[in-house]
């Protein structure tokens, strides 16, 4: 039975959730090669929501850039065979602590990352072989009880699918009122439109649903996308402009 909780309240009285996210995933250059994973879908997902960003092996005082490195039986090592453990985990008990301090609600991770990763990382012989684990941080994380995501996971992961669609509606009702003084706005919408509609005609829809109707959502999650009436009449009000 996943925790139960009602987030803090905005200024509009809505939810708001304090996410805590990979500092590369936000477009800082903090990888290995001095780049970053800015993702467009997780930036849609963040909007209106707390984002605190954490890059734990910044944190643990290695260099941008840096060698590569991965886990080699339980330790990290670099690609050149130096141990970089210490560095990790110092690292990942420091981006604990951030997320303890801010309360996140969510922690959202780059993938595969041997700080990082959640469900998956590279097998410790540089070959680009992956195996079932977590990163450092990502495990501590987990057993420290914080909710932890993949990032790539954004629709399949039951909160992050209904958050990201609850995104979508939010835009498209403020595209519906905007469309009074400027006609542009829906038109602009009509590409999240059609995901909207193609969630709510589909069997990922039902099942968040019958999640909710079970009890299994977190309490204070803003779910405004699963009232089948709210979902029907913002579709509705497209249609009678001749947009949906
Ligand atoms: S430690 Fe995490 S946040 Fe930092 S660069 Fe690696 S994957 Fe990104």
């Amino acid at each position: 039975m996943p925790r139960r909780r009602r987030y803090d309240e905005g200024q509009d009285g809505e939810q708001v959730m304090k996410i805590a996210v990979s500092a590369c995933l936000l477009g800082e250059n903090c990888k290995y090669n001095g780049g970053n994973n800015l993702s467009g879908e997780l930036a849609r997902l963040l909007e209106g929501h707390t984002v605190i960003p954490v890059c734990p092996e910044v944190l643990g005082g290695l260099p941008v850039p840096r060698v590569p490195a991965e886990i080699v039986d339980g330790t990290v090592m670099n690609r050149e065979g130096t141990s970089v453990d210490a560095a990790f985990r110092r690292g990942a008990e420091k981006a604990l602590e951030t997320v303890k301090s801010a309360r996140a609600d969510l922690i959202i991770l780059q993938p595969r990352s041997p700080s990082c990763g959640v469900k998956q990382v590279y097998d410790g012989t540089f070959s680009g072989t992956l195996i079932p684990g977590q990163g450092v941080f990502a495990e501590l994380a987990s057993r420290s009880g914080f909710r932890v995501a993949d990032a790539e996971d954004v629709l399949s992961d039951r909160i992050l699918r209904i958050m990201y669609y609850e995104g979508i509606m939010d835009r498209i009702r403020e595209a519906a009122e905007q469309a009074e003084t400027d006609p542009e706005a829906l038109s602009q919408a009509l590409p999240e439109l059609r995901e909207l509609e193609a969630y709510y005609s589909g069997s990922e829809w039902k099942e968040d649903f019958a999640a909710d109707e079970a009890g299994l959502l977190p309490e204070g999650l803003k779910r405004g996308v699963l009232s089948q009436d709210g979902v029907w009449n913002l579709l509705e009000r497209f249609r009678e402009t001749g947009q949906g």
